[in-house]
């Protein structure tokens, strides 16, 4: 049998590429903790995201923990159920309460006009999230944070290189943060990063990923080893210099699915707001009544074809069990966790085999439609 089509695959540079980087280290013999390639990585991405500063982090979930810590929220923090298990667990690894509020369906994004009912005497934060790269309502976020004091934290991991007007995404909010996961459009294998305002922040932040570290012989804080490693540093290096053919490889797969997809009946795609530079992280489809088969039978057929599609986000984060005691009824983003399915999207993706996907997902089939 082939290989299967997956939902994502890692970008990998060409290894030949690689090997200059390795020698580089095994020469310096300085593995982590702050090493040259982690320094680059630091200010070469700063620069290609167009943001002041960046810390980088081993993983995605280590700088949410971080960046709640750097910003001493306590109480309850507002946030969605339509996300990765990161989103909330790293509230509550933090001690702290999230409060689900439901999405808004046509951007699966916090619905901004749910957040103020939300609100309690002990609400110290907001943390959206920028699902699929499809930016957040950010304006209207701020104000309502403004006019309660509130911090906001935007779990930006779909987000790399995606603008609003011209300007990063990640400038919004107090902090934002990256996953560099191997899924993700720009990987270190694993990896992650805070995006923040300030040289002040910066260092809080750096200490804090640090073990609290101020100097050999000070530590500040409670803080965490959430340092990331020369090796992973150069793979971040060498995958910057391929990441914008790489982006662009992403937005001709999806610009096929729009087009193939558009005409047929009960698969329903997002559409991306004319401000808005996206990243083509995801190709998120709903499927509705009008489709022949259902959203699990779909995954099935799809899957029957060596195609692996998947259900992101299903479960909603409010449905598993440690979150049942705070978590209330939430019907947008119900509806929109059973009936997404998020399609194949990669940049090695070829012609051919998107042509079979969408000739499946239009044609499913009369025999099929029993699952
Ligand atoms: C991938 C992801 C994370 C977690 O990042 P890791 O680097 O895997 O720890 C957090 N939030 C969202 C929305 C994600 O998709």
């Amino acid at each position: 049998m082939t290989q299967p089509i997956t939902v994502t695959s890692p970008l990998l540079p060409p290894l030949e590429e690689f090997i200059p980087y390795l020698e580089k280290i095994w020469e310096n013999k300085q593995l982590t903790n702050n090493g040259p390639f982690h320094q680059q990585l630091e200010s070469a991405l700063a620069d290609y995201l167009g943001v002041e500063h960046l810390c980088l982090f081993n993983n995605g979930t280590m700088a949410l923990l971080t960046a709640l810590q750097a910003l001493r929220i306590t109480g309850e923090v507002i946030t969605t159920p339509y996300s990765f298990v990161a989103t909330s667990h790293s509230l509550m690894w933090n001690g702290l309460t999230p409060v689900f509020v439901d999405i808004d369906p046509t951007t699966c994004n916090l619905d901004p006009e749910k957040i103020e009912q939300a609100i309690t005497p002990q609400t110290s934060a907001i943390m959206p999230v920028h699902c699929y790269g499809i930016p957040c309502e950010v304006e209207r976020i701020q104000q309502i944070a403004d006019m309660y004091g509130l911090k906001v934290i935007y779990d930006a991991a779909h987000a790399f290189g995606v603008k609003l007007n011209g300007e990063s995404i990640l400038r919004y909010g107090d902090l934002s943060i990256l996953s560099f996961h191997a899924t993700k459009v720009f990987n270190t294998i694993e990896g992650g990063a805070i995006i923040c305002p300030d040289a002040k922040t910066k260092q809080r932040i750096d200490y804090l990923k640090n073990f609290g570290f101020a100097n050999e012989t000070t530590v500040v804080a409670t803080g965490i080893n959430g340092k990331m490693n020369e090796v992973q540093a150069a793979f971040g290096l060498l995958q910057l210099q391929h990441i914008d053919k790489a982006i662009q490889e992403r937005h001709r797969v999806t610009d096929y699915y729009r087009d193939a997809l558009r005409d047929v009946p009960g698969i329903k795609c997002f559409s991306i707001p004319e401000q808005v530079e996206w990243n083509s992280s995801y190709f998120p489809v709903l499927v509705t009544k009008e489709y022949p088969l259902s959203r699990d039978a779909l995954y099935q057929h799809l899957k029957n074809n060596n195609i692996l599609t998947r259900r992101y986000f299903y479960p909603l984060i409010s449905d598993f069990s440690m979150y049942r005691s705070v978590s209330e009824k939430y019907p947008e983003a119900n509806h929109i966790a059973d009936n997404i399915l998020c399609l194949p999207v990669y940049p090695q993706l070829l012609h051919n085999e998107q042509m079979t996907i969408c000739q499946l997902i239009n044609k499913p089939g009369k025999s099929l439609a029993i699952f």
